[in-house]
């Protein structure tokens, strides 16, 4: 059965390839579920290879006309759709809580973050500058100018379905950039509406092309080995985004990758601890959990280990676990079945080896996808969860007593993204901050994300970097021109 909403029923359903929303090639579609009800929300197009080719045709051959034009035009164009994604800040929350399960709330956050990209990004395009010196050795002049990578190829995940669009959207834009874009199968819906609004501001045919489809590799694959295509970034797991750098070797791409993370969260003795608890909530809970800079690991100073757990249990035992859309709901359910199942795998993994549950523990609610937010203590170093993204709302605490034993744990994994710790001591505070081999810290707070601040991880966690000022020139080139006189 198909669920009716306005939000959805006014987006469109098509590809969106050269200004132009058409069909997939035999009309085939693919079905949108909503995760709290597991029932059909949408059927969008389901593009076929052939489609994917158009919609870089498309790009490429927009790209020389669009780096043509003027930066305050792109800036302009950015600002525009800045302003209207807050005026429509409901009807994107809406889509959101219904393709991806988010609470409303947390959706309409998701908006004003997401749409932050674009403004931050309409202020840069007027700011992309060179460089003009004299050759040490006198003579020769050196002009250095910044110029547009090219058509660029982006992919995106479902649990930001908004916001992982446009801290890419937004710089590419901005540094004259042409794109295809292809949105997770599961979230489509946001990007529809995004291309929607993009087009009502009056971005020029070709320069945005947005496909869906079921068969992302197979559609992506021919894309990314494309000559035409100058960049690849990519949101999403590691194992994906490993086998994309591999298609990307073929033409030399320049290459971004936003991929998992392993985010420990410290809480030393000498912290506030009410404020940590705090951080740790968010850091845990923002998105259900299904964050790439979620806390995976808590590690908490022995001394104060009981009173932590006992608050974050508190905490997260008194939320509220219902449908999104309900005004009332603090944890939506997770994306699908897949995630339900691994969620609960990890927790009877580090159950069966010693952990203690102290709130929740298992799967709830009749339909949809819905786990009990949990916290778990005396978790033991070899449970699966130590080393595996988690994705969802279970907050497992391990101990400590040394700085040097606990920045060596946290650093003990392949990925590094993400990485949070709570104390009073400012010596400490840089310290450890030098010493975790992390792209991002949190220092006394839970939640980095920030469209002017570089985001992006180290290690099997990627390269490149989203928002700041790093952020456009993942989509610009340098040119040196050396100049006789
Ligand atoms: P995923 O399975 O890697 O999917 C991400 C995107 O890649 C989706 O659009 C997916 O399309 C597409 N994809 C999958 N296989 C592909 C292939 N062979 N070729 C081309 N595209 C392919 O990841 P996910 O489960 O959606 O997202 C969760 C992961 O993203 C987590 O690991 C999380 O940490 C990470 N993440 C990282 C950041 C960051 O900034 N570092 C932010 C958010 C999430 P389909 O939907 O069709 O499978």
């Amino acid at each position: 059965m198909v669920a009716s909403s306005a939000a959805v029923d006014g987006v469109a359903k098509q590809l969106f390839i050269g200004g132009q929303w058409r069909d997939a090639a035999e009309g085939r579609t693919l079905v949108v579920d909503n995760p709290a009800t597991g029932q059909e929300l949408a059927r969008v197009a389901d593009a076929s290879p052939a489609d994917g080719m158009a919609a870089l045709t498309a790009a490429a051959d927009a790209q020389k006309e669009w780096a043509r034009t003027d930066p305050r035009e792109r800036g302009e164009l950015l600002r525009k759709a800045f302003e209207l994604i807050t005026q429509r800040a409901d009807l994107f929350a809406e889509l959101m809580t219904l393709e991806m399960g988010k609470p409303l709330a947390e959706a309409k956050g998701e908006v004003t973050y997401g749409g932050e990209f674009f403004r931050w990004f309409s202020e840069e395009a007027v700011r992309i500058s060179g460089r003009y010196s004299v050759a040490p050795s006198g003579g020769t002049r050196l002009l250095t100018m910044k110029q547009p990578v090219g058509p660029t190829v982006m992919i995106t995940p479902w649990n930001f379905p908004l916001a992982m669009g446009t801290r890419k959207i937004g710089p590419a834009i901005a540094a004259g950039c042409t794109m295809v874009v292809k949105p997770a199968a599961e979230t489509p819906l946001t990007m529809l509406a995004l291309a929607q609004l993009l087009e009502e501001v009056g971005l020029p045919a070709g320069v945005l092309n947005v496909i869906t489809t079921s068969a992302s590799g197979e559609v992506m694959e021919p894309i990314i080995r494309d000559p035409r295509t100058r960049k690849l970034t990519f949101t999403g797991s590691t194992a994906v985004g490993r086998k994309l750098i591999e298609q990307s070797a073929q033409q030399v791409l320049r290459v971004s990758m936003e991929l998992g993370g392993n985010a420990p969260f410290i809480v030393f003795e000498d912290a506030d601890i009410d404020a940590a608890v705090e951080g740790a909530m968010l850091a845990k809970m923002r998105n259900i959990g299904e964050a790439c800079t979620a806390a995976n690991r808590l590690y908490v100073h022995a001394s104060v280990a009981d009173e932590f757990a006992d608050k974050m249990a508190a905490k997260m035992g008194g939320l509220v676990v219902a449908d999104g859309m309900d005004p009332d709901s603090q944890v939506g359910p997770l994306i699908n079945q897949k995630a339900i199942d691994k969620v609960d795998a990890l927790v009877r993994d580090a159950v069966d080896r010693g952990a203690q549950v102290v709130t929740g523990g298992s799967t709830t609610g009749e339909a949809g996808f819905f786990y009990e937010p949990t916290v778990l203590t005396n978790l033991p170093a070899d449970a699966d969860m130590v080393r595996e993204e988690i994705f969802g709302p279970v907050a497992a605490i391990q101990t400590f007593t040394d700085e040097d034993e606990v920045v060596a744990k946290a650093n003990d994994t392949e990925y590094g993204l993400a990485s949070y710790f709570f104390t009073r001591d400012f010596s400490r505070a840089i310290r450890v901050a030098e010493a975790l081999d992390y792209g991002m810290v949190g220092v006394n707070q839970g939640i980095i994300s920030n469209p002017a601040a570089p985001f992006g991880g180290v290690k099997a966690s990627g390269f490149g970097r989203e928002g700041g000022f790093e952020g456009i020139d993942e989509y610009l080139e340098d040119k040196y021109v050396g100049i006789k006189l």
